[in-house]
């Protein structure tokens, strides 16, 4: 197993950086995760552009998209991966001395990693989700390194007996601490609009693409807390969890408590498409 750092590979437990680099003092980066299906990597470009976006908000400096592509084919290469997560984190870098302003221009601190991620076929097994107050920050659209808000929300999810936490801020549903929630109402899909309250997932971009091939009503308008007791389905998406159906807000079933018919009809369409992409 070979990781990626500053230029070098390594093996994982002997890739180091300096206490003084910005990331370990002030969580000043930023990541990106890629999955990976057969070896080729899923929606690559959208990764990609949503990584380059994340390092523009943060004015970190860009080595480009040919250094991001040619780090992406070494590590699956070096890894022999073939399903897989490639996980990528950049920080702004080390400096001599902390300080909250950073001190000119550094060279950032690159780091890159693959875990293998068994791909499955079936359709997963609903969760239950609790619903918590999204105490983060106002800028959730930028996919940084600075987790705690949802640590502690995924914590407190867990004691719930919850996988992920459904987090809401005036009245709406946002998204969950590492996933979005697309909701079922009458037919039509319900999903956050991208704005600064949401990580744009490039799994939910992806599924309303192709909700709407599969001509499903599709709204990018956040659903209320009010509406949950009646939604007919609500399923969430990430890129490791794909598309998956959640049968329970804390003591609230929704439809059955199993899989809704669209959610399933989406699940497919999922699979559909990874073997599609996958096989070019
Ligand atoms: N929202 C948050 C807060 C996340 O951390 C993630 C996963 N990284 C997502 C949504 C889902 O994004 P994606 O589909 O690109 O994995």
């Amino acid at each position: 197993e070979s990781v990626y750092l500053n230029g070098e590979w390594l093996a994982p437990e002997a890739a180091k950086v300096s206490v003084f680099d910005r990331g370990f003092l002030f969580a000043d980066g930023i990541y990106e995760v890629v999955p990976v299906y057969h070896g080729h990597p899923f929606l690559l470009e959208d990764h990609l552009a949503r990584l380059e976006r994340s390092l523009a908000a943060l004015e970190i400096a860009n080595p480009g998209q040919a250094f991001w592509l040619d780090l992406i084919q070494q590590l699956l290469t070096r890894n022999h991966s073939q399903d897989a997560l490639v996980y990528i984190q950049v920080t702004r870098g080390a400096e001599a001395k902390r300080s909250h302003l950073p001190q000119g221009p550094l060279q950032p601190t690159i780091f890159a990693s693959v875990s293998a991620m068994p791909v499955h076929w079936d359709v997963p097994t609903p969760v239950k989700v609790t619903l918590l107050d999204d105490i983060r920050w106002l800028r959730c659209d930028i996919k940084s390194i600075s987790l705690l808000g949802n640590i502690m929300l995924k914590q407190q999810a867990q004691a719930c007996g919850a996988l992920e936490p459904l987090l809401h801020r005036n009245g709406l549903v946002t998204e969950g601490a590492s996933s979005n929630y697309f909701a079922v109402k009458d037919g039509a899909i319900y999903t956050a609009p991208t704005d600064h309250l949401i990580l744009p997932g490039i799994t939910r971009m992806w599924v309303l693409k192709l909700a709407k091939e599969l001509a499903i009503p599709v709204h990018e308008q956040a659903f209320s807390v009010a509406d949950l007791a009646q939604l007919d389905e609500l399923f969430l998406t990430s890129s490791s969890r794909e598309v998956q159906p959640i049968g329970q807000i804390d003591d609230i079933i929704i439809g059955q408590g199993g899989c809704g018919e669209i959610t399933e009809r989406l699940v497919h369409a999922f699979h559909a498409s990874k073997r599609q992409l996958s096989a070019q």
